[in-house]
């Protein structure tokens, strides 16, 4: 609307600054075809009554009427009695020319006009260079999109998540006769290009309402008030439409964890955030809005964003596992000409792609296939294009492809969930997966705790003895000196539990049931030597009988790393179907 509007003042300026600017040439070329004649031959003309009119305008020069018909121009004496004189003559006497009105307007319209131009182009290029503007550009684009869940393949968990919030959506009326309260704001968070935009779009689009989509970063301007005002500017608008989806990309650029800098930028970062938390809590249930994030990483954001009334539901958007990129693949290659494609085989050769890598691959090869004028996409433009992509990607990725780290993974992996299923078989491994987390994890394994008020001393020990059986996986199977950083957060944990379990819980030898952290620094001191002896002690046994466990189940061992290298992600089903037709 506000755009339009603007545009139509353009239109109507530049217009206004033609016509007038036409008018004035158009009069100045016909004066300058009027002769001119020297005051004293007016004279002249007056003593001899050959003067009809004359028109008294307050310029340089008079225009001068003859009884002929003629006219010309002359010097304006700028007497007071010249109009007595004339009249006296019979001359009629006319104040202001048409002409000379005309020629007024026109520069009057010429400089408001010019002048508009000019103070809107000002503000224009201020509010792009981050100066000021506080006129509420638009930032957003507005779409009622044609996507759905069948534009986003794989992610079944998320799009799960979020059924509920499309059936919101649709009907806000039913969630507030029920008075229950649905997430005003979701954050998606996951690797660049696993589907977050495509999964708000497919929301969206579910649900039938308007998109608004803005990248957190349109709101940064080192101006301060910008941002806040686009914020406000940007509900306002969803909120005309009654339901919505706003979709914020990146929201880390105005949602980071507040510093202790006080530069214009953070500021103004605060005020934009600020005015984001204020709309959001200014609408209510049954309004049919709701506001999406998208982030790469969750752990920095600010947490004001992350409590409830607020960015309360977080949902996790992964890289593809592969029967997931086998979807995504097959959907991507869907109007396209294709033959003989090993789609499976495609699907194994991306591991750890994201979608949009998987689409620009089969685009590649699109490509490819199209310069060559071939009728279809072949094994051989995917190989290509795969070489050239992985060519032209970082050097992680790269390194990652490495058929030995899939291995160590999937047996540092397989570790864990044995370990689990051997020794804590009420806690359900519900997913097991070697595709790398945001968390920075290379795989992780999944379980579901049982409900348990108390975590008894047996149980502390079994947990721990699932922490060290990914170190003890890598171990067995590759070697003292093969043993890889991987296990760097399930020591920091296991060490933590053991600590505490000595020091802090009463469950040690060294201490009894002395809390350390009650006693006198002197004393805790004194018997620092003693604890670690006692924690060092557990660790090392609980990891001799994690090794034997494993080393007694070797082939169940195998059989899951292996399973795991081929699906990289194994579900609890899946799982005990393995274990059983081993047994
Ligand atoms: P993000 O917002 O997570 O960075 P996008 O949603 O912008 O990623 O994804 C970029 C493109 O990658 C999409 O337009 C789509 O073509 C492709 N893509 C990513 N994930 C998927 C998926 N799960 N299924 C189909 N296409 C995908
Ligand atoms: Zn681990």
């Amino acid at each position: 609307m506000k755009k339009n509007e603007n545009k139509i003042y353009f239109i109507t300026a530049i217009a206004t600054i033609l016509i007038s600017f036409s008018i004035m040439v158009a009069i100045s070329f016909k004066s300058s075809k009027i002769d001119f004649k020297p005051y004293n031959e007016f004279l002249n003309d007056l003593n001899t009554h050959s003067v009809s009119t004359v028109y008294l305008v307050p310029s340089p020069k008079i225009e001068v009427l003859l009884n002929n018909g003629t006219s010309y121009l002359t010097d304006n004496p700028d007497s007071n009695t010249l109009r007595e004189t004339l009249l006296s003559k019979n001359v009629s006497v006319k104040d202001k020319s048409n002409t000379y009105m005309l020629q007024t307007i026109s520069s009057i319209f010429l400089i408001i006009s010019i002048g508009y131009l000019t103070i809107s182009t000002i503000s224009k290029k201020k509010s792009k260079g981050g100066i000021s503007s506080l006129n509420t550009e638009d930032v957003s684009s507005v779409a009622k999109e044609k996507f759905n869940f069948n534009s986003l393949a794989g992610n079944e968990e998320a799009k799960e998540s979020v059924k509920d919030i499309v059936d919101y959506l649709k009907f806000p009326e039913k969630y507030k006769k029920y008075g229950a309260r649905v997430p005003k704001g979701v954050i998606l968070y996951g690797d660049p290009g696993t589907g977050k935009t495509l999964l708000a779009k497919a929301i969206a689009g579910e649900a039938n309402v308007p998109f608004y989509a803005v990248s957190g970063s349109d709101f940064i301007q080192v101006y301060v008030g910008v941002g806040a005002s686009r914020v406000r500017n940007l509900f306002k608008k969803a909120k005309a439409h009654k339901k919505a989806v706003i979709f914020i990309d990146e929201i880390d650029a105005i949602g980071k964890k507040r510093s202790n800098s006080t530069n214009g930028s953070s500021e103004e970062k605060d005020q934009t955030l600020n005015a984001l938390l204020t709309e959001m809590s200014g609408f209510n249930e049954d309004e049919g809005i709701i506001v999406i994030a998208a982030t790469n990483r969750l752990d920095i954001l600010d947490p004001a964003l992350l409590r409830p009334g607020r960015f309360d539901r977080h949902i996790e958007i992964g890289l593809p596992d592969v029967t997931a990129r086998e979807k995504i693949i097959s959907l991507h290659l869907k109007n396209k000409p294709f033959n003989d494609l090993n789609i499976k085989d495609i699907a194994i050769k991306t591991a750890y792609f994201s979608g949009a890598k998987i689409e620009n691959l089969i685009n590649e090869a699109a490509i490819l296939a199209c310069k060559e004028s071939s009728d279809f996409i072949t094994n051989e433009h995917i190989d290509t294009a795969f070489s050239t992509i992985i060519a032209g990607h970082e050097k992680i990725n790269t390194s990652s492809f490495k058929y030995e780290d899939k291995k160590i993974t999937a047996y540092h992996e397989a570790g864990h969930c044995l370990i689990s299923l051997l020794e804590l078989p009420k806690e359900k491994v519900s997913k097991v997966s070697i595709i790398p987390t945001t968390k920075g994890a290379g795989g992780y394994t999944l379980t579901l705790p049982t409900d348990k008020s108390y975590q008894n001393l047996e149980y502390l020990s079994k947990k721990i003895m699932v922490f060290l059986g990914g170190r003890a996986a890598e171990e067995l199977i590759f070697g003292k000196n093969h043993i890889t950083t991987g296990a760097y957060s399930d020591l920091k944990q296991s060490s933590n539990m053991i600590y505490n379990m000595i020091a802090e819980y009463g469950m040690g030898k060294s201490l009894g049931l002395l809390r350390l952290s009650e006693m006198p620094t002197s004393i805790q001191n004194a018997s620092a030597k003693m604890v670690l002896d006692e924690c060092k002690d557990t660790i090392d046994t609980l990891y001799f009988k994690t090794k034997t466990l494993l080393l007694d189940n070797i082939d169940n061992l195998n059989i899951l790393a292996n399973e795991l290298m081929d699906k990289e992600t194994l579900s609890y089903d899946c799982i005990l179907k393995l274990i059983e037709q081993n047994n």
